[in-house]
């Protein structure tokens, strides 16, 4: 937290305005809409509930097609499946991110047209976003931008999770900005937003009484939490700076040992950098993981693959390897923005001992 988080809360409790509606649930949204340059935002109790929204405001129904990325988290793929849709996985190139090139293959061998596809920014690092683009118009799909991790990332100055259809934030507790948990659907169709919206909230037709014509959810986020959100926006810039800093300690203190690669950054993006996360080339990664817990430190492999998932065994998968690769030695670093620029040095040496 920083500072202004309790005072926020305060205001809250003084005006009574708890939950469901209140000033700053509008006021979260207008800081997104502001930082990020978008037309509209959304304010939701997670973003697992706004890339659900987004699917289904965009019709995606039992037995569409969805594409989407391999390298990521559970959460970007479990809205496929609450669709009863079928998710189509992509495994990375170079960048970590979504390979451009498997997303071709990836379309011509889909059973049936696939209707969207959602990306992920992995670690705050910002994917192929423009020729992802190309591909998602000369294809007339849909393009959803899972920026969960990437808040404040950007590519040629634009930011992150504004370059799709729908781009989704998440506030969990371990993303570069938290509410404790909470999610923002963020898009430039008005129409698109306030059909979230709608659904979002029951989907209570406009009449006296309760009447409905389709289901919905209980998706929305409460004044409480986004006062946080509203505090939390104020140090987003601050947060990234930080982020970017520990990269580039950790870079300074172990770039000069081959064993070691960094993920990279595209050419014309700035990453948050919300996890600072390396390769190894032979070291096993669960040996300095134990080395590291050994001296009370918390670190986790990388993202498992949802291709090597039990849960979806039986999907269809474009790979060659690339993510598989990293997931056997990758590791994501201790990268909180509490720590001192001596924690970092000091859990570099360790690093560096167990190689
Ligand atoms: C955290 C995360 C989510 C889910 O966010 P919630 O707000 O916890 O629902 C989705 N996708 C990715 C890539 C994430 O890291």
């Amino acid at each position: 937290m920083s500072g202004n988080e309790q005072k926020y809360i305060d205001d809250v409790f003084k005006s009574n305005y708890i939950a469901p509606m209140g000033e700053f649930v509008n006021q979260f949204e207008k800081s997104i809409v502001d930082y990020t340059e978008t037309d509209y935002a959304l304010a939701l109790s997670s973003a697992t509930a706004g890339l659900h929204l987004a699917l289904r405001v965009l019709g995606i129904n039992k037995g569409d097609f969805v594409l989407t990325s391999s390298f990521t988290f559970i959460a970007s793929v479990n809205s496929i499946l609450y669709q009863n849709a079928l998710p189509i996985f992509i495994d990375s190139d170079e960048s970590w991110n979504i390979s451009p090139t498997l997303l071709k293959e990836a379309i011509k061998k889909s059973p049936k047209k696939p209707k969207a596809l959602i990306i992920t920014h992995l670690y705050g690092q910002m994917a192929k976003i423009d020729e992802i683009i190309e591909i998602c118009k000369d294809n007339n799909i849909y393009l959803i931008e899972d920026s969960a991790e990437s808040l404040g990332a950007s590519f040629n100055g634009k930011q992150s999770g504004t370059f799709g259809d729908f781009g989704v934030f998440s506030f969990n507790g371990n993303k570069i900005l938290t509410t404790s948990g909470g999610g923002m659907l963020v898009s430039d169709n008005k129409e698109w937003i306030e059909k979230a919206k709608f659904l979002s909230t029951q989907a209570k037709e406009p009449f006296l009484h309760y009447e409905h014509q389709e289901y919905g959810y209980n998706y929305r986020m409460s004044n409480v939490l986004s006062a946080i959100g509203v505090a939390q926006m104020e140090v987003l810039k601050a947060r990234v700076d930080r982020k970017r800093e520990i990269y580039n300690i950790y870079k300074r203190e172990l770039s000069n040992i081959d064993e070691i690669s960094f993920m990279p950054e595209i050419p014309n993006s700035e990453g948050n950098r919300w996890l600072t996360t390396i390769v190894f080339n032979i070291t096993n990664p669960i040996k300095i993981i134990n080395n590291l817990e050994n001296h009370n430190i918390e670190s986790r492999p990388v993202w498992k693959p949802m291709h090597m998932q039990p849960l979806f065994k039986n999907s269809i998968t474009i790979e060659d390897g690339t993510s598989e690769n990293l997931f056997k030695k990758g590791l994501c670093l201790p990268s909180g923005t509490a720590m001192s620029n001596q924690d970092i040095i000091k859990v570099s040496e360790i690093i560096k001992k167990g190689i």
